[in-house]
């Protein structure tokens, strides 16, 4: 496995790489890595002969500066699943190698990027978009593999992918969950027990109010039954929304069960975790 802090020696090896191997597949980290990432990878491997991760906690996706201190960063661990993961390359850099000292810039997604995490988190999307971006520039990946337990992240991508014609398939895959349904995230490291015992309720939540939308509660009702549940373990509900999964167009009841997705997020303790859930898999 092949360790790259510097764009230009990562590029350099890229480059011998797609001489003799066809594809590259890139699975974009932000580190504390866990099963739901390696799915993605594993994706990454089978479908290309070269894989590559990237891990770096991108700070311009963040805006609550205490919520990036936080984030958990444990390199050692990281890339030593990666190596019995038998990724072939690993692409870490630090802030000043991704950003120098090149003043923000923002990019918008009207009708995508102010709803949902959007209004929660100002400014998220924009990061987010603007690091995936370089990132493609800088390993031009052939694939890049995204999680659906970030969902409005993969259509925001889609779109980016679309709008500045990136030569990459964005290939998204589902949710990973804990036996008992926690999607997992690296949020999660920073649950204390009883926080990770609570927890389980976004995934139940989720399913009441997907049984109750499909049985013909309106999605008020929905809502503040999820709501209950939620404050019935001590978690807050931040939203619970329907939402139609091409467009991200609310929704305030189910028409074509298909298309359409429940998505959450919700305060435990101190960590602020989302989960979705589609209506019925396609
Ligand atoms: P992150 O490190 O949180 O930025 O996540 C990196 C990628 O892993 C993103 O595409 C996430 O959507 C994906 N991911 C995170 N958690 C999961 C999960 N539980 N199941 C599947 N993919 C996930």
């Amino acid at each position: 496995m092949h360790i790259f802090r510097e764009i230009k020696a990562l590029q350099a090896h890229l480059r011998t790489l797609r001489s003799t191997y066809s594809s590259v597949g890139f699975v974009p980290t932000m580190g504390a890595l866990h099963d739901g990432h390696l799915s993605l990878l594993r994706a990454a491997r089978h479908e290309n002969a070269v894989s590559i991760c990237s891990i770096y906690v991108n700070p311009t996706q963040f805006g609550n500066p205490a919520d990036l201190e936080k984030y958990p960063r444990t390199l050692e661990a990281d890339l030593a699943l990666l190596r019995k993961e038998n990724c072939d390359v690993v692409f870490c850099p630090n802030n000043d190698e991704m950003y120098g000292q090149s003043p923000p810039i923002s990019l918008s997604f009207p009708g995508l990027d102010k709803v949902l995490e959007g209004e929660f988190r100002p400014g998220h999307f924009s990061g987010v978009a603007q690091v995936v971006a370089k990132l493609f520039h800088i390993v031009e990946p052939d694939r890049a593999y995204f999680g659906e337990k970030d969902f409005q992240q993969v259509l925001i991508v889609r779109r980016l992918v679309e709008a500045l014609s990136f030569n990459v398939k964005i290939v998204s895959l589902p949710i990973v969950r804990e036996a008992d349904g926690l999607a997992l995230s690296s949020r999660n490291q920073r649950l204390q027990p009883a926080d990770r015992i609570a927890a389980t309720v976004l995934y139940a939540a989720l399913n009441h109010a997907r049984q109750s939308l499909l049985q013909g509660e309106t999605l008020e009702r929905v809502r503040a039954e999820a709501k209950e549940m939620c404050a019935a373990k001590g978690v807050s509900l931040e939203y619970l929304a329907l939402a139609e999964t091409k467009a991200l167009t609310l929704l305030e009841r189910v028409t074509d069960p298909h298309s359409s997705i429940l998505l959450m997020a919700a305060q435990v303790g101190p960590v602020r975790l989302i989960d979705n859930l589609r209506i019925q898999t396609a």
